[in-house]
């Protein structure tokens, strides 16, 4: 079973700021900002590749509670990435959403 999906099941420990039947929010264990937080879908979905008319609900949730779980970690500023496949670096296929902030910035790619 993949990493994230052990951390959803509790099998594997982390710090949780949110969670509900669809999603979980966990703090990452390299942060690169002061808030460094992965949303993650309860589905098991590998990567972006992946995200379909089936499974996209739970997609579209995650993006509904961005503010509110950002909120809960003191900002309203911040940078959602999502790395799909070998080349964007991606090492852990289980779909997930990097929600960062908490200091200024340095370099956009975009
Ligand atoms: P990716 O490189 O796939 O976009 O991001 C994977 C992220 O998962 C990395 O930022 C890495 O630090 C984080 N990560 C990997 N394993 C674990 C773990 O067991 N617990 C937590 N909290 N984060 C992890
Ligand atoms: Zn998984």
């Amino acid at each position: 079973m993949c990493v994230f999906c052990e951390i959803i099941k509790g099998n594997i420990p982390s710090t949780k700021v949110y969670e509900d039947d669809l999603m979980v929010a966990f703090k990452d264990l390299n942060p690169v900002a002061p808030v460094h937080i992965l949303c993650v879908p309860k589905v098991h979905i590998a990567s972006a590749n992946d995200i379909n008319a089936e499974n996209s609900g739970a997609v579209a949730h995650i993006f509904e509670k961005l503010s509110e779980i950002a909120a809960s970690q003191g900002i309203t500023s911040y940078r959602i990435i999502n790395n799909c496949g070998a080349d964007a670096g991606q090492t852990v296929m289980h779909l997930h959403f990097h929600l960062i902030g908490g200091t200024e910035m340095g370099e956009k790619l975009i």
